[in-house]
């Protein structure tokens, strides 16, 4: 498993979620529309609250800096300081595409990089937006 989902695994049980597991995902095709497919890097299925897909972002230019900084930057796909995903960013749109395609409510966007001895991470959860589709 690859590092970036490894130290996604390690952070799903922090919510005391029960019995979760987290499987790695390569293409999935949409059920509908068999010509459109998302690749998540991971879905996560909790028996406490069902399935969610997982994006993970490690960014190069941020890879000498904590997360945080990243987060808060004006550079950021965050808006303000609650580290929800702005929803005119570009991975906005990435993870409503992957909601969508998943046919899954949530997807944990995930951006981490490793320039501590610990992995600095920051988890978001992106629900799906009918609101978006109808725009
Ligand atoms: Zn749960």
């Amino acid at each position: 498993m690859p590092r970036t989902t490894c130290t996604y695994n390690n952070y799903t049980t922090v919510d005391g979620h029960i019995d979760v597991s987290v499987e790695q995902f390569g293409l999935i095709i949409n059920s509908d529309y068999l010509f459109i497919g998302a690749s998540p890097n991971a879905l996560v299925a909790y028996q406490c609250c069902g399935k969610d897909v997982v994006k993970i972002k490690c960014p190069y230019d941020f890879r000498c800096n904590d997360v945080m900084d990243h987060a808060f930057s004006s550079e950021s796909c965050f808006a303000g300081h609650d580290t929800q995903l702005h929803t005119e960013h570009r991975h906005y749109y990435q993870e409503q595409a992957q909601v969508y395609i998943c046919d899954i409510e949530i997807c944990d966007f995930v951006v981490c990089n490793f320039i501590y001895v610990a992995p600095c991470i920051v988890i978001t959860r992106v629900k799906s937006d009918s609101q978006f589709w109808g725009s």
